[in-house]
Order: C-alpha cells, then structure tokens, then sequence
C-alpha cells in the first residue's frame, strides 16, 4: 500500500485477488514471497509523446509501458488511449494480465500500456503521428521475444497499422512484435471476433455446467466497441437475446432484441471512428435511447460487461439482482468493483471474471504469435476452433483449481488459483529474479 500509495485502480485490483488467495497463502505460505514479488511490475516506463497537430500546435501526451511479469514468456498484452489513462489503471490491468496469460497456456508474459492521448474528434494525420511519436520511444523496449504489444480501447486496426510501420522503420525488422494486425501482413484470423466470441463460448459453457444455455435468455451488453459487438453477434448467434449495447453516452434499449444486420449496422457506423451509438436511433424505428444512462437497469437474464473498468459498482448489482439477473460474465477488463462481484456471489449469481472469460482476445493474438514465427496464416475455422477449445480448458481449469481449494463452483476463485499457481511456481523455479 506504501509503495502504490493513491493508485485506487491497482490496489483494488490486488484486493481482488487476494479475496481469494488468502486462504490458498495460509495453507502454503511459501507462495506470500512470490505473490509480493509479483505485484512489483518488473519494469515501468513512463514517457513524453509529443507531436504536431493539424493546426501546426505541438502536443503533449504521456505513454505507459508496465512491463509487469515475464516468468511465461515475453511480456504481452495491450495498449489503450483514453484520456483518463493513468499509470494505475495500466498497472491494474497489468496485473490482471498476469493470471489471463497464465490460463491460456500460451507461454506468454504479461504487460499493458498506452497513453493518455483520446483518437475520437482526430483526423487520421494526427492519429498517425501520435502513432508514430509513441513508437519512437517504445521500440527500444519491444520486440518478439521481449514485449508484444496489441489493442485495446481506442486502439484498433488503424492505430496498429500505424504502430506497426514505425516499430518496422526503425528497427528494420518486419517481425511479429505487434499483434492485431491486418490479415493481409500477418495479421491472424478471427483477432477481431476473438475476445466477444471466446467470452460467449465461455459463458455457455459455465451455464451448462449450472444445467442452463445462453439460448432463449436475453442479455444485456455495455459498450459498443470491439468486444461489445462480437459479443453480441456470437449471442444472437447461439439464439440469445441481445437487449442493449452503449457507449460513454448512454445506451441503445432494442425491446424485440438486435438481429445479425442491426450489428453489421453498428461495425459499420462504429468503423467510421466519428459514429456515435445515438445514430443507431435513425436507422431503428423501435430502438430507444436513454442519454446518460447505463444498460444496467434494464431486466434480463444474463448481463455481459463489455465497455470498461468500473462499470458495475454496487448499486448497478443491486438493480441487476433486484431484476432477477442468473449470470454476470465480464468481457471488459475489471468492470464489476469488488462491492459488486462480492453481492453478485452473496445472491448465487454466476460471475466469470474477464481474467478468464475475456482470455480469448489474448489467447487469439498468442496464436498469431505462432503464425507469425513460423511464417504462416491459419484459416478462420482453425483459429476459432483452437480459441473454442482454450475457452473450454480456460472454464475447466478455473472449475477444478476451485474444486481442489475448497471454492466449490467459484469461477473467479478458481481462475485467480489457476493463474497464480503456475506463474508462482514458475517465479520460484527461475530464482529469485
Ligand atoms: P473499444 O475502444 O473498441 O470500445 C470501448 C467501448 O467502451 C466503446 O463503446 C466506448 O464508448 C465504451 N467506453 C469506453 N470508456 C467508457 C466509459 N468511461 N464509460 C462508458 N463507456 C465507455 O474497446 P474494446 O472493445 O477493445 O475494449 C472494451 C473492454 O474490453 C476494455 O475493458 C478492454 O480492456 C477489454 N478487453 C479488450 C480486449 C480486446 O481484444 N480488444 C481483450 C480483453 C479485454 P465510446 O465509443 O463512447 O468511447
């Protein structure tokens, strides 16, 4: 607590896990040392972007590189721009990458960055030289067997290609020190859809195994982005009912739920990067949008949070549980606050933490990594077909590491188990580095 004295973000994100360690610490405390050791970022860089706007203005933002743990491999995991970005919230979502990269089994470190620069309201000119500015400080530190980096909020397939063309500049290398890139320069497969579908092939199978289905429930999604939409085409998809999306607005009500073409609308208005979710309302004559609301209130069965950390405090979980909500499956990194995932289990709500449900985004960019140095391109069946198959050893190795330590059916417990261990024990094994 000294030590991150004031980072809000981070110390939660410690409390979460340790909610659940505490008791697999005080039966074998020879795993206290490691776990202290682990929440010291092996590395953090700090650094000025400065850059020249349209107008001829120098601008000035801060980039972050936590470069948190690389007892599994180089360190991987990705890089956000939102103006409220601040080292603690890279630390916390650092952190969480520690155990999501230990689940999939991919033999990948963890790591997360970014900047506190906002691409919304910017031209492409001065995204690309943002892009390039950040790059020119943060080569220095990547590489394929160093640190990968990939997307995040408000970065996606234009920010990577920018990134990516400056990394490859100045370090004269093309090599897969960047994941998320485009299918046609080595770009994997089904990256896009990975983190939303993985997520909906999660939460299937953690309802059957409550002897429940997607199938049939309405769902209530946040955000509208990335994960938001993937996830809601792999919901209608496996014959749910998918009620809402949102932005940092306000959110879209569809009463009969949203069809295929709705979200083929949505990429769509979402890739013209200036679309606001509000918009949506001119194209749907049912739609209804509420300005400065969250989807929250709106009653279903199954609620999947997908647009950012915070979302869900305890008042959203009390108006979830008050409508009846079975399940809480996390698509975003960190959305439910502890009050909330606490209320969730106090009244037998499923809860997947996005360290585990959301793994398939990362899990997808560690197979691009595998295509990449061995200069091939698998098709989409194949890459979705092997995320399918993480998703399903993700559940059923946070399932049993619950089991083994007393959790019963605690997903969450479970996966914070799972990933510790193996990263532990790894740690232990390398020495006291
Ligand atoms: P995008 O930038 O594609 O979309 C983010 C969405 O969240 C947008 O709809 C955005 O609305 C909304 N949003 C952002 N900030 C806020 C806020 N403060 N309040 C309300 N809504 C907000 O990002 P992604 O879909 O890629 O990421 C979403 C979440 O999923 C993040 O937590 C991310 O860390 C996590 N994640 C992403 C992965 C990936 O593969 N992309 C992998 C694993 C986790 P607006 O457009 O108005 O800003």
């Amino acid at each position: 607590h000294t030590r991150n004295s004031g980072e809000r973000e981070y110390l939660e994100a410690i409390d979460e896990v340790l909610n659940t360690l505490g008791p697999l610490m005080i039966k074998y405390p020879q795993y206290i040392e490691p776990f202290e050791r682990l929440v010291e970022p092996e590395r953090q860089i700090v650094f000025r972007v400065s850059w020249v706007d349209d107008y001829g203005n120098q601008v000035v933002n801060r980039g972050y590189r936590v470069q948190m743990n690389s007892a599994l491999g180089p360190y991987k995991g990705g890089l956000r721009f939102h103006r409220d970005l601040n080292l603690s919230v890279v630390k916390s979502l650092a952190f969480e990458q520690v155990f999501k990269n230990s689940l999939t089994n991919l033999m990948i470190g963890a790591g997360k960055g970014g900047s506190d620069f906002d691409p919304n309201g910017r031209s492409d000119g001065e995204v690309m030289r943002f892009c390039q500015s950040y790059m020119t400080e943060l080569y220095r530190y990547l590489g394929p067997e160093t640190d990968i980096p990939a997307g995040d909020i408000n970065v996606g397939g234009r920010e990577i290609g920018y990134l990516f063309g400056q990394y490859k500049r100045l370090t004269n290398h093309f090599n897969g020190a960047i994941t998320g890139k485009d299918t046609n320069w080595g770009g994997s497969n089904i990256r896009p859809e990975a983190t939303g579908y993985g997520l909906v092939y999660f939460s299937e199978y953690y309802c059957n195994h409550h002897g429940t289905s997607l199938k049939g429930h309405r769902s209530v999604v946040s955000g509208s982005g990335n994960v938001a939409l993937y996830t809601a085409e792999k919901l209608i998809n496996f014959g749910s009912t998918v009620l809402t999306l949102s932005d940092s607005n306000g959110y879209i009500l569809e009463p009969n739920g949203f069809t295929k073409k709705d979200v083929d609308f949505l990429k769509e208005l979402k890739n013209t990067h200036d679309g606001i979710l509000q918009q949506y309302t001119s194209y749907s004559k049912t739609a209804k949008y509420f300005s400065n609301e969250n989807p929250f209130s709106v009653k279903a069965d199954f609620a999947f949070p997908c647009a950012t950390q915070g979302e869900i405090t305890g008042q959203e979980a009390n108006a979830l549980v008050k409508n009846g909500i079975k399940g809480v499956f996390e698509g975003a990194n960190l959305p439910c606050n502890n009050e909330a995932i606490n209320f969730f289990k106090k009244n037998k709500v499923l809860f997947a933490p996005g360290k585990a449900a959301n793994a398939g985004g990362v899990a997808v960019s560690g197979l691009e990594m595998i295509q990449n140095s061995q200069r091939q391109q698998w098709s989409k069946e194949e890459v979705e077909e092997r995320l399918r198959s993480i998703m399903k050893d993700i559940f059923d190795s946070s399932l049993k590491a619950a089991k083994d330590f007393g959790f019963n059916d605690d997903i969450q417990a479970g996966a914070n188990i799972a990933g510790f261990l193996k990263v532990a024990n790894s740690m232990i094994q390398q020495g006291n580095v």
